[in-house]
């Protein structure tokens, strides 16, 4: 139905319907607090904070509990670190206060009361009695006979008197907007020209329920525009809510912000981005040690709104590079697929940076120094600061995350060998001997080819059985019985790390 009635403009056509940003702007981020921040959130919030930062803005973080019994014990607090761990900060909310709070609706419903009190004096809401009984009689009705199932607006025709006797009479009520077909197109900043008459396909909407908290959208109206929101930037699944918004804004004889819907983000294989799965929630990113930067380029790659030209190649910006580029009409007004090879990818290009910044090493290390501690705890570990340093100077550009480091093809990096191994005395000669010729090589030739062929070498030359000296070399490197090739675990050990290891399995 919504299709039928829609009409979408063009890239071109978009521009020309562009009101210049005369306002301050001020966007915001208003989540239910009904579980973690997921995929979909991080995009809407990401969004609205480029566009306040490109545009001399102010972001606001709005929590819309007002449906109590979805609500989740810790969802803000998580929700906040989850932002705070993207880079994205708000100006106010309800951590931080600001000049238009409270910024949790729930502490908001007197101010809600109030006006609906208004839009009842002014003719433009009213009482409903109808009981949870005959909305379903209508509903059935409705699908029974193939209409849209919608209330048939029944109250609207209630005189003062009807309802001064239901009110005497204890009935409940809730509150219902009267929907008209006014203010049935707007521009959408995203999608251009939007016609959508809403009463084609709803009965007078309910504003606020029998407990006397606002529905979503009178609360939403009501309070963007106290916090002087100038810019609704908002997922494309409100999109079908915003003539019945501007309706509202129309009754109370206030001035609508812009409106801007986000296209849907999909699954890789085009399936729809569930919030059920567990594996789209920030916090499940952040435990499989993605930075960021990457979650950001990996969404930003998706929704467009910057100067990415495909063909390029995957370039990851910084935030501040997106705050540069963005630019609303740029924005995809289709649905557009995650490309899970631009996460890692971004990922890997990622390490590579934090690996050449001395700050960011620092807490690199810390990092791998935390995961190695807990992964091989009551362990023989060896995770000294300038271990690890060499092994992540070694990993940049090889790995995606941090985390493969401690994968068990690794264990050898961070796992002592046993100070008991058994050592053969013939061997031992030829340990010793290793270790001083080893001692000699340039730290260049510490690189797996060049090793391979040295040990080869080194064993023929004095005259060593290849396989049996291997094998005790992979015990003293590694402490493990399988693993990577020796030289392989050489180069990533490292000259003195690895003489340090043979020299102590013979001392
Ligand atoms: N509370 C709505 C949500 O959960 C906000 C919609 C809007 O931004 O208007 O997405």
């Amino acid at each position: 139905m919504l299709k039928q009635s829609l009409f979408v403009c063009t890239f071109a056509q978009r521009i020309l319907f562009r009101n210049y940003v005369t306002k301050p702007v001020r966007v915001r981020f208003a989540p239910s607090p009904t579980g973690y921040l997921h995929l979909g959130g991080l995009r809407t919030a990401l969004y609205n904070y480029l566009f306040a930062l490109s545009n001399n803005g102010k972001m606001i973080l709005r929590i819309e509990d007002t449906d109590q019994s979805r609500k989740v014990d810790g969802a803000l607090e998580a929700l906040v670190e989850d932002l705070e761990w993207a880079g994205i900060k708000c100006d106010e909310g309800p951590l931080q206060g600001g000049t238009y709070g409270p910024y949790i609706q729930s502490e908001r419903c007197s101010i809600y009361q109030e006006m609906v009190d208004k839009l009842i004096e002014n003719g433009s809401a009213y009482r409903c009695f109808c009981s949870d009984k005959r909305m379903d009689l209508l509903r059935r009705e409705a699908l029974r006979s193939q209409q849209i199932p919608k209330y048939d607006n029944k109250c609207r025709k209630l005189t003062q008197e009807d309802i001064n006797d239901k009110i005497n009479n204890g009935q409940s009520y809730c509150i219902r907007f009267k929907l008209s077909s006014d203010c049935s197109t707007f521009e959408d900043l995203v999608y251009g020209s939007i016609a959508y008459d809403v009463t084609l396909t709803e009965g007078d909407p309910v504003i606020m329920k029998s407990d006397g908290y606002p529905t979503y959208h009178l609360a939403n109206v009501v309070d963007d525009h106290l916090m002087r929101i100038s810019h609704v930037l908002r997922g494309v699944e409100w999109q079908i809510s915003t003539t019945k918004h501007i309706l509202l804004y129309k009754a109370f004889q206030w001035e609508p912000p812009q409106f801007g819907h986000l296209p849907l983000i999909m699954n890789a294989d085009g399936s729809k981005l569930s919030k059920r799965q567990g594996d789209i929630r920030v916090q499940e990113f952040r435990k499989k040690g993605m930075f960021p930067s990457a979650l950001i380029n990996y969404i930003s790659f998706a929704g467009g709104g910057f100067n990415r030209v495909i063909g390029d190649g995957i370039i990851s910006y910084t935030l501040p590079e997106l705050v540069d580029q963005f630019n609303i009409d740029r924005v995809n007004a289709h649905s557009s697929k995650l490309n899970s090879d631009i996460l890692t990818e971004c990922n890997r290009l990622e390490l590579i940076e934090q690996v050449k910044n001395p700050k960011t090493l620092d807490a690199l290390i810390k990092d791998v120094q935390n995961l190695v501690n807990v992964q091989y705890r009551g362990k023989n570990i060896q995770a000294s600061k300038e271990h690890v340093e060499t092994v992540l100077k070694w990993s940049a550009g090889r790995l995606i995350h941090v985390r493969d480091l401690i994968s068990p093809s690794y264990a050898f990096l961070w796992v002592l060998p046993n100070e008991d191994i058994q050592i053969d005395d013939s061997f031992k000669k030829a340990i010793s001997l290793l270790c001083a010729e080893l001692s000699y090589l340039e730290n260049d030739a510490f690189e797996r080819t060049k090793l391979k062929t040295f040990l080869k070498v080194f064993s023929n030359e004095n005259d060593i059985k290849f396989n049996a000296f291997m094998k005790y070399l992979r015990k003293i490197l590694s402490g493990l019985d399988e693993g990577p090739g020796i030289s392989e675990m050489m180069e990533i050990l490292q000259k003195n790390t690895t003489i340090e290891r043979l020299k102590f399995a013979v001392k």
